[in-house]
């Protein structure tokens, strides 16, 4: 059933305890924790703690759960320094849902890259 934990899926362990993470932020709704590969010096990942595959399903099936998770991305970039500056123009920081195979998504278990303390590219890679 949507948002039910799943047994074969890697966040949901994490959600659980079974797998350990580093984690930067919990809220009722969402757990942040750091990437094991970072792409920069910041990278976090804010997932709901209730299973779905991808972002498209997790807003479609649960809107406010999906609104949890971009504010505590926005909080994880609060909290780990590299929001935009006025007097520092270069900050910045990116939030990527990659979702299929062909955009990357790897876990199927919604979850939102924070990614920041570098200068990013556009169009992505
Ligand atoms: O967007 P994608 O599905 O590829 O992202 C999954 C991310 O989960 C990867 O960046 C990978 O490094 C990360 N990961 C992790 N801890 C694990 C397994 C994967 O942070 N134990």
């Amino acid at each position: 059933m949507a948002g039910e934990p799943q047994a074969d899926c890697l966040f949901c362990k994490i959600v659980a305890g079974e797998v350990p993470a580093t984690v930067v932020r919990e809220s009722e709704t969402t757990l942040a924790f750091r990437d094991i590969n970072p792409q920069a010096p910041t990278h976090v990942l804010v997932i709901p703690k209730a299973h779905y595959p991808d972002a498209a399903s997790l807003a479609a099936a649960a809107p406010q759960l999906a609104a949890d998770v971009l504010r505590e991305a926005g909080e994880v970039a609060v909290q780990e320094k590299i929001t935009a500056e006025e007097d520092v123009p270069s900050k910045g920081y990116r939030i990527v849902f990659n979702t299929g195979a062909g955009a990357g998504q790897t876990v199927w278990h919604a979850h939102a890259h924070v990614l920041g303390g570098r200068g990013f590219n556009w169009p992505p890679g």
